[in-house]
């Protein structure tokens, strides 16, 4: 039988086992959960099964880590258009806005300009276009002009720049680290330069035209990519980036220099993942934990193993609070028709 003392050394045993298991939950779990999150690159598509994902992921990663996904802006993916959107956004509970998109332009848009100020009336909130390296986006044989500055591509930003299209996410070129630390998406930097300055030749064509440009423009690799940012953000001012699948670079580049430019242009920067469909509860529980990453690299000093995609240890950037509600849903919210609105008639308060 135990004595008194070993019983009562039992129970404070026991006590601090509880105390440390529940601190230990309480430092996984976000530090502002009281700031909505709005993922404005995600590729969700027409599936209303995945719909459906979407929505029990959000509930899961409010209930793990009290992370209040609150939004996504859905970008399509290539082929498979939505057939009627009024019951895909009734699917999405008012949580997912849809842009319209083209993922293969070779010559020119297949949308005809004259369209678009149909798509906004009909509900779509802007104009998704992958314009990745000609390498990917052209078949061996067809032609078309390498570059964003397509001058096809001329009346659809002209008529986006005139009725106020929003260009969402748009890619324009692919990711080039550091010399020895190339990507293997685009190694050279000379082509990777010219599609640069080919996306620049658009943005002083169409000096109104209301931009968030695909993972930071991709110039997000290397220090001096990052300065260029600086520069191109200064020097057009509805030019924004989207941070979609740019989490794993971020040990690429000085942590100061990302970390300060991150904070200096808080205003121009929207938070983005690059998710694709959902199919299953695996892949809820997977993408659950990739968006727990994510929001640690930007809100924690952790070592966090892996960005939202990639397994490659980032130490986090602790960004200040008020950084981090323009980064997640201020500047979404100025940027994207109807989010607002719909933060509102969801039972945020909003500013
Ligand atoms: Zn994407």
């Amino acid at each position: 039988m135990l004595k008194l003392s070993e019983v009562t050394k039992f129970f404070v045993v026991f006590l601090f086992i509880i105390f440390l298991a529940s601190f230990l939950h309480a430092q996984e779990k976000t530090a502002y959960p009281d700031i909505p999150r709005i993922d404005v690159h995600t590729h969700i598509g027409s599936d209303l099964q995945t719909v459906s994902n979407f929505l029990d992921l959000r509930e899961q990663l409010k209930e793990k880590y009290n992370i209040d996904v609150a939004m996504w802006i859905n970008l399509g993916s290539s082929g498979s258009p939505i057939i009627d959107l009024d019951s895909f956004m009734k699917a999405g509970q008012d949580r997912i806005l849809c842009s319209i998109s083209d993922y293969s332009p070779h010559d020119g848009f297949d949308l005809p300009p004259l369209e678009l100020p149909k798509k906004l009336e009909e509900g779509y909130i802007g104009f998704k276009i992958w314009a990745g390296p000609p390498a990917r986006r052209l078949k061996p044989g067809q032609i078309g002009f390498p570059y964003i500055d397509n001058p096809a591509h001329e009346p659809t930003f002209a008529k986006m720049e005139e009725i106020g299209m929003l260009a969402t996410s748009i890619h324009i070129a692919d990711p080039n680290g550091p010399f020895d630390r190339r990507t293997r998406w685009l190694p050279d930097p000379v082509e990777y330069w010219r599609q640069i300055m080919a996306f620049r030749h658009v943005l002083e064509s169409h000096p109104n035209l209301k931009v968030v440009t695909a993972h930071a423009m991709w110039a997000i690799c290397q220090d001096a990519q990052i300065d260029y940012l600086r520069n191109a953000l200064a020097t057009f001012p509805n030019l924004n980036v989207d941070l979609a699948a740019t989490f794993q670079y971020f040990n690429l580049v000085t942590y100061d220099n990302l970390r300060s430019f991150l904070i200096d242009y808080a205003d121009r920067i929207v938070y983005g993942t690059d998710i694709g469909q959902i199919r299953d509860a695996d892949g809820i529980s997977s993408r659950m934990e990739a968006y727990n990453r994510s929001f640690q690299i930007l809100e924690t000093d952790k070592m966090v193993d892996g960005g939202f995609f990639g397994s490659t240890k980032t130490k986090g950037l602790a960004l200040p609070k008020e950084v981090l509600e323009k980064i997640y849903y201020k500047n979404a919210m100025r940027l994207y028709p109807k989010v607002r609105e719909h933060l509102e008639k969801l039972g945020y308060t909003v500013d």
